[in-house]
């Protein structure tokens, strides 16, 4: 049998045979538009009829070098009688014309990427013909000038101006403000115009026949898949180039045949806020591109029931139908022709953030999704972005209080950006790039072929254009900043400058925009970041997340304020505590250097127990913010230099002094260089520090152990659940452990004493250089509990000191394939995550109980998170404002792996 390159609206059933009834492909065969269209018809939704032409078609087309592939043609011939069928019209025929658009679409949805072309059909003798069976004159006009507009700039690629231009000089002279005002008799005369317009430009005539035009548009939608536009969105987006896009070819249904007529698009719920109430704009007496190109003032679709009654019901009514089969928010395109409703297209809307977050939660409410499946549709990267900055409020007012308020426009796509403004995006993409500079991007309006300056820019900010504006859904989709429509400005891109009232701007000057509420400041407003505790829906959605994983997400805080935030963030635990940071404050260090520098055991205990009280009360305060969590602390790690003054600083002081003959406080100066220079070792990472500068100079660790011991004593007397877990950092033999931990337990069972508690705790060890991987079994004799470093197990590994390969050979390592990722952004699973699983095999082998994290800057990649899922550790451990997304990240694991 030969290949089937066309389907016809109704045979969804064999299309789906076909792929093997996967709807993934089903949309990857007939593209996305095209299997939604299908659909709508399936389950009884008004679609005029059409037939589509595969994207195998296309790649076919494409790969031959622009030839229809075998029997294509005839198969469309033929669809296209069955379409004649349906509507009870004949294409070309001028006593009953059938008109059709010719609609591209591929598998996703690339907005304003690909072309469409309307009204094809008419020609001299239908367009005469058409006026002839609805009488009226302007419609038909008004339809066939905009086929040969559209033809001339879609498929025969002339520019948008030629006709613009026209249009303008045609308008003027005719004294008409709006194109509705244009007459039929003047519509006739501007077709005329407009076909001498493609003589002039092309050398020969405006296609005539029908079916021939049919051929060259779907020809145009197959070639304008390898077109820049396109090419350069789906580099931005990842989507592959060989998907191809499939040809729609649907009956034309009439938005322009009088005031009882009309097109627009909606949303099923506002994709900024998310909030459940329909979304969009219409305008009567218009065809489809009408609204989106934003020429004429569209009206919000919460009026249409005035304008439109029935129509508007009947539509309120499909919507909801949608929602239900689709089991997500929608974007849809209709028209209503005298005053029937036809759906034109549908599918999951592009939303912000906030609203994706919003409305899964409100679906699951309504009954519509179950909470996996809520969890499972946010990203990490939405999370991420609800987190991101927003004004600091106090400034804000001050903004505004000052006069600072430029304009206001359409709050298109939330978030506040702040940059310096740019009139194009050549430039706005050049600065954003080479100069490093923060930019944001004003125009009247965008296009395709300003994304690539969109995308570079911190916010967008243009003068026309509504909520469905090119801008706005571009925004949206990549959680740029985006305010639209702010129609007091007026830009004057030869002078490089914008203004709104008496406030001027020009190129490089900064604003602040806020995508969130449409206004617009001169000067900058700073940004602060928002509080988790007062966005209740995410705070729903990761608790979710949370009876769904298997994985905990704990954090890394030094701090009792890093401690509450990470707690407010839902940490369920402290994963490391860093005592060094609090030996660098000011009035501790010099203590901390005079420890370094004792001479005698005495002197040291002396220093050591100056530091006792205040790192007694930073645990304390640590325990008390995690009343009921446990709290891992990690005895001291860094090599004892980084204690110590700067060498070569000291020495200029040396010798500036010896030069001048400073005699006084030179000794102890000559001294101190004397012993820094006795510490310094050629490779400090891989020297003395951790659990070998513990059993080189034990009184540190004692000392330590002894403050969390009384702290947790303390706070245990206080009424206060504590839950220690002392963590030693570097270890590579069982024997280091055998040396120092019995003397550490040692002491913790004395604080207990000496305090008269007992409270649980664990002693256990960091898993940071492949011999401790290796030899985990035997380590989990006296360890507790695991957390891997994978910072410096990915630099063991690999042999990489992390700075010197992020700095030098990383990126080309990277660009030329020898890595596939930086291995210190995610865990190298085959390597490192080799040596983690083994660690957590043989070590639960030894102690079935062992307790498993990680609390290398892994533990908040995502992906990093999911490889954690499946080597079976109990937690991962992250930066406090990385503890949402690390919920939602460890909840997708336990989606797609199981428990
Ligand atoms: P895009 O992918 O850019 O939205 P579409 O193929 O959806 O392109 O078409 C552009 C506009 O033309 C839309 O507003 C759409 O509703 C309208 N349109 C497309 N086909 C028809 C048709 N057969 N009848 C009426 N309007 C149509
Ligand atoms: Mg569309
Ligand atoms: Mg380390």
């Amino acid at each position: 049998m030969e290949k089937k390159w066309v389907y016809l609206y109704n045979e969804l059933a064999q299309a789906e045979a076909y792929v093997g009834g996967k709807w993934d492909d089903v949309r990857g065969l007939l593209g996305g538009k095209g299997a939604n269209l299908f659909e709508m018809y399936r389950i009884g939704l008004p679609v005029p009829p059409f037939f589509t032409v595969t994207t195998e078609a296309c790649n076919a087309y494409l790969a031959s070098g622009s030839k229809f592939p075998e029997g294509m043609w005839d198969q469309m011939i033929e669809a296209l009688k069955g379409v004649e069928e349906k509507a009870g019209k004949k294409f070309g025929d001028p006593d009953n014309p059938l008109l059709v658009s010719c609609r591209s679409g591929a598998k996703f949805s690339m907005p304003g990427m690909m072309d469409t072309v309307l009204n094809i059909g008419l020609n001299d003798k239908t367009a005469a013909g058409m006026v002839k069976l609805t009488g009226n004159e302007r419609f038909v006009y008004d339809s066939y000038r905009r086929l040969i507009q559209m033809f001339g700039a879609v498929v025969l690629g002339m520019p948008d101006e030629a006709f613009e231009d026209v249009l303008e000089d045609f308008k003027k002279e005719k004294g008409a403000k709006a194109d509705t005002d244009l007459t039929a008799d003047q519509l006739k005369e501007l077709v005329v115009k407009y076909k001498a317009v493609v003589r002039k430009h092309m050398g020969y005539d405006f296609p005539q026949d029908p079916v021939e035009q049919m051929r060259l548009a779907s020809e145009a939608v197959f070639k304008s898949w390898n077109g820049k536009r396109a090419i350069d969105y789906r580099r931005a987006t990842n989507i592959p180039d060989t998907l191809g896009t499939a040809v729609n070819i649907v009956t034309m249904v009439f938005g322009n045949m009088g005031w009882d007529s009309g097109t627009g698009v909606a949303f099923t719920r506002n994709p900024s806020t998310g909030e459940n109430i329909l979304y969009g704009d219409y305008l009567l007496n218009a065809q489809g591109e009408d609204v989106v190109a934003g020429i004429r003032n569209t009206k919000a679709i919460a009026t249409m029931g005035e304008d439109l009654p029935e129509a508007a019901k009947q539509f309120v009514e499909i919507t909801k139908i949608l929602e239900k089969h689709y089991r997500n928010m929608q974007d849809v395109e209709f028209t209503i022709e005298k005053g029937k409703l036809w759906m034109l297209q549908t599918r999951d809307g592009k939303r912000t953030a906030r609203a994706e977050i919003k409305i899964a939660v409100d679906m699951v409410n309504e009954g519509l999704i179950s909470k996996e499946m809520a969890v499972k549709r946010v990203t990490p990267a939405q999370v991420d972005a609800m987190l991101h900055p927003q004004y600091d409020e106090k400034a804000l007012k001050e903004a505004r209080a000052g006069g600072r308020l430029y304009a206001k426009g359409v709050n298109a796509s939330p978030g506040a950006a702040v940059g310096q403004i740019y009139f194009d995006a050549d430039t706005a993409e050049k600065m954003a790039k080479e100069q490093k500079q923060q930019v944001i991007m004003v125009r009247p309006f965008t296009k395709p072929d300003d994304v690539h300056g969109m995308l570079a820019s911190k916010g967008i900010l243009t003068s026309e254009g509504g909520a469905t504006s090119h801008a706005a859904v571009v925004a949206r989709q990549f959680g740029v900043p985006c305010v639209v429509g702010a129609s007091s400005i007026r830009i004057d891109l030869d002078k490089r400058e914008a203004t709104a009232g008496d406030m001027t701007i020009k190129e490089g000057d900064w604003i602040s925009i806020d995508g969130g509420t449409g206004e617009v400041f001169t000067g900058k407003i700073p940004l602060t970041v928002p509080d988790l505790e007062e966005q209740k829906d995410l705070l729903t959605l990761l608790n979710w997340a949370d009876e769904i994983s298997r994985l905990q997400v704990w954090a890394n805080a030094d701090y009792p304020k890093d401690a509450r935030r990470a707690r407010s963030y839902g940490a369920k635990g402290i994963g490391l505590c860093r005592t060094e940071h609090m030996f660098f404050e000011q009035e501790r260090l010099p203590i901390v250097q005079r420890m370094i520098l004792a001479e005698s055991h005495e002197e040291r205990k002396a220093a050591l127990d100056e530091l006792l009280p205040s790192q007694r009360s930073d645990f304390d305060g640590l325990f008390e913010a995690m009343d009921g969590l446990p709290v891992i602390i990690r005895l001291i790690d860094p090599p004892l230099h980084e204690f110590m003054p700067d060498e070569e600083k000291l020495f200029e002081d040396v010798i500036s002094m010896r030069v001048k003959g400073e005699v006084e406080g030179l000794s102890e100066k000559e001294k101190l260089l004397a012993s820094i220079r006795s510490m310094h070792e050629s490779n400090p990472m891989m020297g003395l520090r951790g659990v070998r500068l513990s059993i080189y100079m034990p009184e540190i660790v004692e000392m330590q152990v002894r403050a969390i011991f009384e702290a947790a004593a303390d706070c245990a007397k206080r009424g206060i659940t504590v839950k220690p877990e002392v963590m030693i950092p570097l270890t590579c033999t069982i024997k280091e452990l055998e040396w120092i931990q019995p003397r550490l337990e040692a002491i913790a069972k004395k604080v207990m004493e000496e305090k008269g508690v007992t409270f649980s705790y664990k002693f256990g060890t960091m898993i940071e250089i492949p011999r401790a991987a290796v030899t985990a079994g035997e380590i989990a004799k006296l360890a507790e509990f695991f957390s891997f470093g994978t910072n410096d197990l990915t630099q063991m590994t690999y042999g990489y000191s992390r700075d010197d390969a992020e700095r030098n050979f990383l990126v080309k390592y990277v660009e030329e394939g020898i890595l596939a990722k930086n291995p210190f952004q995610t865990i190298d699973r085959e390597g490192v995550g080799r040596l983690m699983h083994m660690a957590v095999e043989e070590g639960r082998k030894t102690r079935p109980e062992l307790e498993v994290g990680i609390c290398g800057e892994h533990g908040g990649d995502p992906e990093s998170i999911e490889f954690c899922h499946l080597v079976g550790n109990n937690y991962v451990s992250c930066s406090p404002f990385r503890v949402p997304v690390a919920r939602l990240a460890a909840a997708h694991a336990a989606l797609t792996h199981g428990k």
